[in-house]
């Protein structure tokens, strides 16, 4: 689709000094006035939804309905960040002798690093809290898709947010990502990727005690009991582990069914899979397009061999493109690292279990707690399994799991930190306490 150029580590820094510099005059505007900007910058990105939904079909294969979603995303993102620049508010603490009040600093230059599998949304959570909360964003794009960050910042730019104050630097992740995390001139690191490189990104970031956000995988159970709603449960579960072709930080790639609604869910979930409509991303009747790449494709097949029996096996068109087909496979088939890895692909695994306890005990034995969802129409066992499972976002009779507006992250190995909601900007601030002496001598 496009060459674009690679950053080079003397480009980080130079990148780095721009920012810098472009922080400091951002952070002096009025907070009313960097509001106005950002929802300005807002108004841009929802002005060119359609354009960035088509370069997201054609450099990543999403649906274009989705496409259009993920840019919408960003725009909501940008409002509501905007929304908190004049209510970052600090405290005043009572204490003998003056008055205590606290300030939320800006902490100067973040680097956002976004995976490829959703990059506007992703580029989106770390960069608008660390704007509005003062910061410059120096935002280095997935290899694969880079064109939809590039296109953001010259909207940043044309909707009048000052030049350099958001800069997006494409490039290998072990030369310019590694760059930014060793710059000791970045005050922050928001990785979002695999957990490995997470891994490596963090052991970086304690050199300089760099301040760190880590967003990693998941292997999301979708927990159905019962006494559940089976017709509800098994009509939008394909979603909840197709959307995106399965290349989705929350997929619920593990459905663990009560054995006393086993074959019963099996039923229903069989129809609305083979429902789900493959092929052209750019067709808006498509709910699942292809996988972004040969090598995703490759990674995909190695965990689970197209031949491997399946419980459900949708279709794919056949011809050009990185098709995987939705696949559904009883835990007594799957193959064992299929069972318990991310596969980052179409693919869920079912198991039966007999109760509530063994029900908590299967969704936790997993390295991953991300999201989850429980579906029961016990409300106390609604609250007892929430609270049982170690993971950041559950949805109870849903699989919602990320709003703009509620906080994202998750627990274990997971991540850390948190992303979204209420909060937002704070973790783009440090706390400064100032006390001020009234005494007269
Ligand atoms: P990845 O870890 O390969 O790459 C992520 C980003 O890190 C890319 O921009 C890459 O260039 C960069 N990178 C690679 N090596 C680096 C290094 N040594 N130093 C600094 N940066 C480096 O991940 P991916 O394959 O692009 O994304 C898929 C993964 O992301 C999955 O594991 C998925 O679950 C996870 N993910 C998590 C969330 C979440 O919010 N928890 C959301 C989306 C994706």
């Amino acid at each position: 689709m496009a060459t674009v150029p690679a950053t080079t580590p003397a480009g980080v820094d130079a990148a780095v000094r721009r920012a810098s510099a472009a922080q400091r005059r951002w952070a002096a505007l009025a907070p009313a006035e960097r509001a106005r900007l950002l929802r300005r910058f807002a108004a841009a990105v929802d002005a060119a939804v359609d354009e960035l939904a088509g370069i997201e079909v054609r450099e990543a294969g999403h649906p274009v309905a989705a496409a259009r979603w993920e840019a919408g995303n960003v725009r909501d993102l940008l409002d509501y960040a905007a929304g908190g620049v004049e209510r970052l508010t600090g405290r005043q603490i009572p204490v003998a002798g003056g008055i205590d009040i606290t300030f939320a600093e800006p902490l100067g230059v973040v680097a956002v690093i976004a995976p490829w599998n959703l990059p506007m949304p992703i580029a989106a959570w770390g960069t608008a809290p660390a704007l509005a909360a003062g910061n410059a964003v120096l935002l280095k794009p997935a290899e694969t898709t880079p064109l939809t960050a590039l296109r953001l910042a010259e909207l940043a730019l044309a909707a009048g947010l000052p030049e350099n104050l958001l800069q997006v630097l494409p490039g290998a992740g072990p030369v310019t990502g590694e760059a930014l995390v060793d710059h000791p001139g970045v005050a922050k690191i928001v990785f979002t990727g695999s957990m490995a490189v997470g891994r490596r990104v963090m052991a970086r970031c304690a050199a300089g005690v760099k301040r760190l956000t880590l967003e990693l995988g998941g292997k999301s159970p979708n927990i159905v009991f019962a006494d559940a709603d089976l017709e509800r449960a098994a009509a939008t579960t394909p979603a909840s582990f197709l959307d995106n072709a399965g290349q989705d930080c929350c997929a619920r790639s593990r459905i663990l069914v009560q054995r006393a609604a086993y074959d019963r869910f099996l039923g229903l979930l069989e129809p609305a899979v083979l429902a789900v409509t493959t092929g052209d991303p750019a067709d808006p009747a498509t709910v699942m397009g292809p996988l972004i790449s040969a090598a995703q494709l490759t990674r995909v097949r190695a965990y689970v061999p197209e031949t491997t029996p399946a419980a459900i096996r949708g279709q794919v068109p056949s011809g050009k493109g990185f098709w995987y087909p939705a696949t559904v496979l009883e835990s007594r088939h799957a193959p064992a690292r299929a069972a318990v890895e991310e596969v980052f692909g179409p693919v869920a695994v079912v198991t039966p279990f007999e109760d509530e306890a063994e029900a908590v005990r299967l969704a936790n034995a997993t390295e991953y707690g991300l999201s989850g969802s429980v579906w029961t129409r016990d409300l106390g066992r609604a609250v007892r399994v929430s609270r049982a499972v170690a993971a950041g976002n559950l949805s109870v009779n849903s699989h919602s799991s990320v709003r703009y507006a509620t906080p994202f992250g998750g627990f274990k190995r997971s991540g850390l930190g948190r992303e979204l909601g209420p909060d937002a900007l704070a973790a783009f601030t440090e706390t400064k306490n100032v006390f001020i002496s009234s005494e007269e001598d």
